[in-house]
């Protein structure tokens, strides 16, 4: 199993791996039009199945039900593939494809080898160079999603997982812990929050409120407390230093680009509102 990182080691221990403990067989069908094609013809005859692994298989052996030919650059999505007929290997009378579509969390489980078209190409350096990748990253809400299906879809072809690490960040929650909802009107626009308070005082609260890894619980007043006691003492003392280059600026040491922004930011404010007397 891939190792979560190790500052929150119970979503790969305890979450992923109770749910793979109690895990059921993946019901792989849906009964829809949209997504991609189950790729099982079905005899009409015999009830024989069949999968075809190539756009040139499926042009050497399909005719369309009008007698025409399979053309290797054919649309594989409905409804063109449905028109695809191949003779049964059996009984000779004739297969279709079953109607349904594949569970979509198989295209995403599927995209460490998707992307690189493999094993039609890339075959050479898949498996020194390209396979598995050091680290993926997402919401814990994916843990039956995407963790899972790349896990599954991988072990099946592989034995081992398509990732090396996980890295999970949690929600964001309203300020009462509830999750955010349209319909109960306690989501927040970032937007509109930006506009109000500024990008580095939204990005300055969610760096201090908690680590990324648990739930978060977003209260505006604490963003208002962050630009009233933070920003604004910030921005206010530099204003009383004397005039000096930007790189002066002083922001605590390792802060990368979150430090470069907000000393950008802190300074041209300082240098916006030092100009405006002058003007
Ligand atoms: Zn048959």
């Amino acid at each position: 199993m891939p190792r979560s990182n190790g500052t929150h080691p119970f979503v790969g221990e305890k979450r992923f791996g109770e749910w793979l403990e109690n895990n059921v067989d993946w019901a792989l069908s849906r009964d829809r039009f949209w997504g991609t094609p189950l790729n099982i013809w079905i005899c009409e005859d015999c009830g024989h199945k069949r999968s075809i692994g190539s756009r040139e298989e499926l042009a050497k052996i399909g005719r369309k039900a009008n007698g025409e030919a399979v053309s290797e650059a054919m649309d594989l999505h409905r409804p063109y593939i449905d028109e695809v007929e191949l003779p049964c290997e059996k009984c000779g009378k004739t297969m279709r494809r079953t109607p349904e579509v594949i569970d979509c969390w198989f295209d995403s489980g599927a995209m460490p080898f998707a992307q690189w078209h493999y094993p039609f190409e890339n075959a050479d350096r898949f498996d020194s160079e390209l396979f598995p990748a050091d680290f993926i990253s997402e919401g814990i809400d994916q843990t039956r999603g995407w963790f899972y299906s790349m896990l599954t879809i991988s072990t099946l072809l592989k034995g081992e997982s398509s990732y090396k690490s996980c890295l999970v960040n949690d929600l964001i929650l309203d300020k009462n812990g509830q999750k955010m909802s349209k319909s109960k009107g306690n989501s927040v626009d970032p937007i509109q929050l930006m506009q109000d308070y500024g990008a580095d005082a939204i990005r300055w609260y969610l760096l201090e409120v908690s680590p990324p890894w648990v739930p978060t619980r977003f209260d505006v007043d604490g963003v208002r407390e962050i630009l009233s006691k933070f920003i604004g003492t910030s921005k206010t003392s530099i204003l009383f230093m004397p005039p000096m280059p930007i790189s002066m600026v002083l922001m605590p040491r390792g802060m990368g680009r979150i430090g470069n922004a907000m000393r950008r930011s802190i300074a041209g404010s300082s240098h916006a509102c030092t100009r405006s007397p002058q003007m």
